[in-house]
């Protein structure tokens, strides 16, 4: 094509390197197809160019989950390790240090990112990626100063966090997840609103090395998404580690000061209350990127929240332009973008790409974890299935006492009729990874029969699961 660089021509490109674009990018070419992938990320990497990973990398899931693992180790240090006979006095935390080793992983994943498109032939594209119109069979779009033919594109642009009308996030005081993620000291007091998985996580963190911390939700129930036994279970165990959520509040004038802020509400009651703490973090949810992606230009879709429109194959109204991730509909959870990813490609290589959104995994990341998959037990009662329960406390598991990790249990509804397993709930240590069974489960259309007849190895915490498959007939033998 004339005034193109033959380079700047692909069979598909995506737009945004988070695991929802990177994965499209990489399982594109392992397909045969010529991919390339756009990033604008404005946080470079030691060389200067935008880093990969998207939010997940960079401001999301890894981060956090560094901070969670090292302010645990702390807690334990401070508040386990004498009642199993090992005395180191009373620990300190070096915030610099902690965040420092949160940035070396960052670091270190975004940039094998690069290597794995540099392995599987992407091509990385250093810019802001926006729609120009059609050429013939290809789109064209603007990235950074180039203009790049694709006979495919892939948005993949992502989400970024919603602030409140009027209160400006400068990332000291008032802080999104960028800012929490990033503060280089413990506040004394810290305030939250938005009691969601970002609010609890980022929550967690502080309070476990030193802060104050007083979330405020605007919803009358904790954690609604969730099963509410769990819930329950939930809130009981953050209020004894002194974690205070307020539910039902209504968020009233919000006043930076010299010291910090100044937060006015209403209680679930209708009292007027004022919150006075050093900062603020503000994790009210995520909105779908599409800035500058010149969607109305070319008339891509969006829907009246902004979320570029798809369907359950994450194709738009747009011929040859597809969308996933946390720009379109469904959970904003990086295993959801990367599935979407997979899927994207392998349809555009003519094969039966797939998501299950019935089993896509939740995991909430405090201690104990959460995690679920399938129906709550309100949505079953709610569509009206007849189901049965099995409910196995960790206090039941050895290796969970061992572990000295009694808290929370395992949950398995099941279907009366059939058997086969609806939905499956966990709170305790390691549910982030107990989960895994349950899906292999649902995705089988396996019955509770089916996991109560596997041989669970012994003593691990997943003989719960085992137990709560066993209870869903009432036979369970530990409990
Ligand atoms: P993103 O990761 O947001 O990536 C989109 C990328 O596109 C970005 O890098 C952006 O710079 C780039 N971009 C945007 N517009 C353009 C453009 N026009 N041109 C070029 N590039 C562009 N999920 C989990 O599953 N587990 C967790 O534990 C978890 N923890 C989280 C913790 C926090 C604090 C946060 C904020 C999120 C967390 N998430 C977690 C959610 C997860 O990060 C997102 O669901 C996931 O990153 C979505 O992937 P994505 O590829 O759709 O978008």
């Amino acid at each position: 094509l004339k005034g193109l660089h033959m380079s700047q021509q692909f069979d598909v490109l995506v737009i945004g390197g988070g695991p929802g674009g990177y994965i499209a990018a990489i399982r594109a070419s392992q397909l045969g197809f010529t991919a390339a992938c756009a990033e604008s990320n404005p946080y470079a990497d030691p060389k200067g160019e935008p880093r990969l990973g998207g939010t997940c990398l960079n401001v999301g899931c890894i981060p956090s989950k560094a901070l969670l693992h090292t302010s645990h180790l702390f807690e334990e240090a401070n508040h386990s390790f004498e009642s199993q006979g090992i005395k180191v006095g009373k620990a300190s935390i070096d915030v610099p240090t902690m965040k420092g080793r949160k940035d070396g992983v960052v670091n270190q994943l975004t940039a094998g990112i690069k290597m794995l498109l540099k392995k599987n032939k992407v091509t990385f594209l250093a810019g802001h990626g926006s729609f120009v119109g059609k050429e013939g069979d290809f789109w064209k779009v603007k990235v950074g100063a180039d203009e790049v033919l694709a006979k495919q594109v892939i948005v993949a642009t992502g989400s970024k966090a919603r602030h409140l009308p009027n209160l400006p996030v400068d990332q000291k005081i008032v802080m999104d997840n960028e800012g929490a993620l990033n503060q280089e000291s413990v506040p004394k007091k810290l305030a939250i609103i938005g009691a969601g998985v970002i609010g609890l996580e980022m929550g967690s963190v502080w309070r476990r090395v030193g802060s104050d911390v007083t979330i405020l939700e605007a919803m009358p129930d904790f954690l609604a998404v969730a099963d509410q036994d769990v819930a329950k279970e939930a809130a009981k165990l953050f209020a004894k580690q002194g974690l205070n959520i307020q539910t039902g509040v209504k968020i009233g004038d919000i006043k930076v000061t010299k010291k910090g802020v100044s937060i006015a509400y209403a209680d679930k009651d209708g009292k007027e209350q004022k919150l006075d703490a050093d900062r603020l973090i503000v994790s009210i949810g995520r909105v779908p990127n599409t800035d500058g992606l010149n969607a109305e230009a070319v008339g891509l879709k969006l829907d009246a929240r902004g979320f570029v429109e798809v369907d359950g194959h994450c194709k738009t109204n747009l011929g040859g332009v597809w969308a996933l991730g946390d720009v379109v509909r469904g959970p904003m959870l990086a295993h959801k973008a990367m599935e979407e990813g997979v899927m994207v490609a392998e349809l555009l290589a003519g094969q039966a790409g797939h998501c299950n959104f019935d089993t896509i995994p939740w995991v909430i990341y405090t201690s104990p974890e959460i995690a679920w998959v399938g129906k709550t037990e309100q949505q079953l009662k709610a569509d009206g299935i007849a189901y049965k329960t099995g409910k196995i406390p960790f206090m039941a598991n050895g290796r969970a006492l061992g572990m000295g990790e009694p808290s929370g249990f395992v949950k398995m509804l099941a279907c009366a009729q059939t058997d086969r397993i609806l939905g499956v709930h966990i709170i305790g240590a390691n549910a982030s990874e107990l989960i895994s069974e349950a899906v292999v489960a649902m995705e089988f259309g396996g019955a509770s029969e089916d996991l109560a007849r596997i041989c669970h190895a012994h003593p691990t915490l997943s003989e719960a699961v085992h137990e709560a498959a066993l209870a869903c007939d009432k036979r369970p033998l530990h409990f």
